[in-house]
């Protein structure tokens, strides 16, 4: 295979890989994605639980 050719695929992968990283990265920094603070502990949990998993207290629903 051209050089310049398996180079250009490795940049683009690294470029894609990188987005994906980074787009998720945003998502959570935007609240998009549901993390949730546990107001007893103050550890992150999901919005999933309904108890937080750290000190079993009850969840807010939102
Ligand atoms: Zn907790």
């Amino acid at each position: 295979m051209d050089p310049i050719v398996r180079d250009a695929l490795e940049v683009l992968l690294v470029v894609a890989v990188g987005g994906i990283l980074w787009s998720a990265v945003w998502r959570v920094r935007r609240g998009e994605v549901t993390v949730a603070r546990c107001a007893a502990c103050g550890r992150t949990s999901s919005r999933a639980y309904e108890a937080c998993p750290h000190c079993g207290a009850s969840m807010p629903n939102r």
